[in-house]
Parts: structure tokens; C-alpha cells; sequence
């Protein structure tokens, strides 16, 4: 049960009792609604090692992730369904090991070449790390640091719309740090470019892995400094300052650190 498999296996070196999940295209697979697989059902699949890996313990066992070419999903009787649709469908349970798989299982994909000399890369023996043979380079998984704030203004807060036209929500500012930044500064300058305002005393609150594909969202919330709310039109397409007993439609705080702030601003 306990035996060492490494972060990259070979199928014949499964046990039998592993937790599997299985995706493909960015989604994942789920057996009638479950997401694990026995082992006994892949047997035939014949997987390679770029396409899986060892994700971690769960419920005291294995858990693999692999990635499924057409051919496999034609021979399973599954049902596909995305990582965030899964997400909004089941709030947290699960997700964290759904999101890691995604995850780790893109960056195996992305990083098949040296992004120095184009050399083929090979799993370490003991990490989990893909290594160039040729120049040594070491790939871990990348993490993208992101910021999150909600601005307040006395008992009002400002939420926004974001420009892309599915969405109804209005939610948190947000925005990937740059390179030399500290996530204060990011947050200083996404407010400024996104609404035109400046802030003050940011402060950290809480944060939340973000795995579409590799977001880690830092929650902050901030106080209204100076300036008149005036939109990029690139990014957002609305924004205004909200009362607490009127605010529109926005995340709900069991699925996403925007939420979470929104409720924690609220109580
Ligand atoms: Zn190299």
C-alpha cells in the first residue's frame, strides 16, 4: 500500500490501488459522476510517460493524473466536463486535487523541449522536475502569481464587469504581477490602469490557488485614496461603487477568493 512510485512511473509499475484521473483536451474524464478511475480499466490504454504523473496521497492512496490521447477516450465510456464547469457544478470538494492534476499535467505537456537549446527534456529521478540532458536546465512546475482586490470606500465597495461579453458578474479587480513587483505594487497599478483610482493601506487577506492554468490569486482589500472611477474599455467594461444592501450579481464566496472577500467586506 505505503511502496515509493515516483512523480514519473511507468504504467507497469502501478499497484492496482491507485486513484486515477483522467483528462483530455483540458478536461476531465468522469465515469458516470465519478472522477476516479480504477486502474483495471486502462489497462488496455498503453499510457506514455509524458501523458501522466503522480499528483499525490488522497484518501491514503496514489493519486495519478493522466492525460488522454483521441484514441484512448474512444475505448471509455465517459462523460468530459472542464475543470470550472466542474468547479461551479460541485463548489470546492474535490477541486483542489482536480486543479493540481490540471495543472501539473500542463505543464508536463508545455515543457517537452529546453526553452534554451531544444533539446528533449526527461523527467528528474527523484523531483518533480523535467531536466535538459543537454544544458541541465531544470523545469519545475510555473506558478503565476495574480493579485485580487476589492477597494473600499467607507461602507461602499467598488465592483466591476469585466470585458468579456459572457460575463454577467461584477466582481474584484485582478490582475498578474509583473516582473520586480510586490503584490502591494501590482495591486497599486492594476487599480490605477483598470479604474483610474488611486489606493491606500492594502492589506493582505487570504488566497486561493487558481489552476486555469496556473494562477495563484493573492486576495487583498485596499481603501479608496483619491480619483474618479473611469474604465479602460479594455479590460473592464463597467464599474461603480456599490452599497452593501444593493450590489449586482457577483461570484459567490464558496467557489472563489472574490467571493470570499466580498462576504468577509460584508461582515
Ligand atoms: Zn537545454
Amino acid at each position: 500500500m505505503n511502496r515509493t512510485i515516483g512523480y514519473f512511473f511507468r504504467q507497469q509499475d502501478l499497484a492496482g490501488d491507485e486513484h486515477i484521473v483522467l483528462f483530455h483536451n483540458g478536461s476531465v474524464l468522469l465515469r458516470e459522476d465519478k472522477i476516479f478511475w480504477p486502474v483495471s480499466m486502462l489497462q488496455h490504454l498503453n499510457l506514455r510517460s509524458h501523458h501522466s504523473l503522480l499528483v499525490g496521497r488522497f484518501q491514503n492512496r496514489n493519486c495519478m493524473a493522466f492525460a488522454l490521447l483521441d484514441d484512448h477516450v474512444a475505448s471509455l465510456n465517459a462523460v468530459k466536463k472542464t475543470p470550472r464547469q466542474l468547479l461551479l457544478e460541485r463548489g470546492l470538494d474535490d477541486f483542489g486535487l482536480i486543479g493540481q492534476s490540471n495543472q501539473l499535467l500542463n505543464w508536463l505537456q508545455s515543457h517537452r523541449f529546453c526553452g534554451h537549446c531544444g533539446n528533449k527534456t526527461v523527467p528528474h529521478d527523484s523531483e518533480r522536475t523535467l531536466v535538459c540532458p543537454a544544458c541541465r536546465l531544470h523545469f519545475y512546475p510555473r506558478i503565476n502569481p495574480c493579485v485580487i482586490v476589492l477597494v473600499c470606500r467607507e461602507d461602499k465597495l467598488l465592483l466591476a464587469r469585466h470585458n468579456k461579453a459572457s460575463s454577467p458578474y461584477f466582481s474584484c479587480l485582478a490582475g498578474f504581477m509583473e516582473a520586480g513587483e510586490t503584490p502591494e505594487e501590482t495591486v497599486a497599478r492594476e487599480v490605477r490602469e483598470e479604474v483610474g483610482i488611486e489606493v491606500e493601506n492594502i492589506r493582505y487577506i487570504k488566497s486561493q490557488s487558481w489552476p486555469f492554468p496556473s494562477q495563484l490569486m493573492l486576495g487583498f482589500f485596499a481603501d479608496y485614496k483619491s480619483g474618479e472611477i473611469e474604465v479602460d474599455g479594455k479590460e473592464i467594461a463597467e464599474a461603480h461603487w456599490y452599497e452593501r444592501d444593493s450590489l449586482p450579481l457577483s461570484p459567490a464566496a464558496g467557489i472563489s477568493v472574490a467571493g470570499q472577500l466580498i462576504e468577509l467586506f460584508l461582515q
